[in-house]
C-alpha cells in the first residue's frame, strides 16, 4: 500500500508537449498550435511535380 502523499508542487513537470514549430508549450492535446500546424504545413509542403514534358511524350493527336 503507498502512502497518500501530496502532490511535488515543487516539481513543476511539464507534462504539456512542445510545440515542434514555435517551441513553446501546447496547452491543447493535439501537441501544436493551430496556428503553428498550418504555419508547419506550409512550409513542408512539398514541391509541386513537375508536369509531364510535352516534348517528352509523342505528340500522337
Ligand atoms: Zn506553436
Amino acid at each position: 500500500m503507498l502512502p497518500v502523499s501530496p502532490k511535488p508542487w515543487h516539481v513543476p513537470t511539464p507534462n504539456r508537449p512542445i510545440c515542434p514549430v514555435c517551441k513553446k508549450a501546447v496547452y491543447s492535446r493535439a501537441g501544436i498550435h493551430p496556428q503553428c500546424a498550418v504555419t508547419q504545413a506550409e512550409s513542408i509542403r512539398p514541391p509541386r511535380p513537375d508536369p509531364p514534358d510535352p516534348s517528352a511524350s509523342p505528340a500522337a493527336k
